[in-house]
């Protein structure tokens, strides 16, 4: 997605070989019509599938989480990540290291809101390892519902997250693949 990109290169800064700074538009503030952009394009890609929800994880996936849905017409669940297991009978709940924290969170799902006759489309912000992204899926399987696919704006491609889901045979949609942070230098993967 060029108009991303430009912005990425416009906006975004390097912290580290490993981590990117996006907050004007991911993590931290959101730009509405760059986000319905990257909605309609998530939501032209799943057309086919019959999608029943969009499901995220909290914060940083709600917003095009919320878009793709919106232009799907279906509604929008988000895990809420909680320290503690306790008190959450009625939830699905799996334990996820956090990237950015260096901390352990938990992803909660209430039962109530996934069920075996969802058709779930998967969008997240970035990907990095993948363990939100693996976390999330353990609850859909959990669910009964079906996982049709996974959409993520941004995928690091030199971490191992993206790759690890398409050898386990998930669909993976990225609108933008970066393939080195190295030498402070954003260099995008050829699409
Ligand atoms: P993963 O579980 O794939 O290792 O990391 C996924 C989550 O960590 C993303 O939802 C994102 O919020 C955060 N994250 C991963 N890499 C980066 C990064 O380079 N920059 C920022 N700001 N967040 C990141």
């Amino acid at each position: 997605m060029d108009i991303l990109k430009e912005r990425i290169l416009k906006e975004a800064s390097v912290i580290n070989a490993g981590v990117l700074k996006l907050d004007s538009l991911l993590n931290h503030g959101v730009d509405p019509q760059l986000t319905m952009e990257m909605g309609k394009e998530f939501a032209a890609r799943f057309s086919g599938e019959n999608i029943t929800k969009v499901i995220t994880v909290e914060s940083s996936g709600i917003p095009v989480a919320f878009a793709t849905a919106l232009v799907l017409g279906v509604p929008l669940v988000f895990a809420r990540r909680k320290k503690t297991l306790l008190g959450e009978p009625d939830a699905y709940c799996e334990r996820v290291p956090s990237f950015t924290k260096g901390i352990v969170t938990d992803l909660i799902v209430s039962r109530h809101l996934l069920s075996a006759d969802d058709s779930v489309l998967f969008i997240d912000d970035i990907i990095a390892n993948g363990d939100a992204a693996r976390g999330l899926i353990r609850i859909i399987e959990q669910s009964g519902a079906k996982l049709k696919g996974i959409g993520i704006v941004l995928e690091k491609s030199f971490q191992a997250g993206g790759r690890t889901l398409r050898d386990l045979g998930y669909r993976v949609e990225t609108l933008v693949r970066i393939q080195s942070l190295d030498d402070n230098t954003i260099t995008f993967a050829d699409e």
